[in-house]
């Protein structure tokens, strides 16, 4: 899981939306902070884990 600095805060992202966040990560130039792989981490869009994705 990826910490994106947004114009609105951090954020956390999976893989998956970060794929749906291309465009304004590009257009808001939202940079990685961090990654960090820990089973705790929840996305702030969809609200899963790294490990619970492929369910
Ligand atoms: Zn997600």
């Amino acid at each position: 899981m990826k910490l994106w600095v947004t114009p609105k805060g951090d954020r956390w992202l999976c893989a998956e939306c970060q794929k749906q966040y291309e465009k304004q990560i590009e257009e808001e130039k939202w940079r990685v902070a961090f990654e960090k792989w820990e089973p705790m981490l929840r996305c702030s869009d969809c609200g899963h884990s790294d490990l619970d994705v492929l369910d």
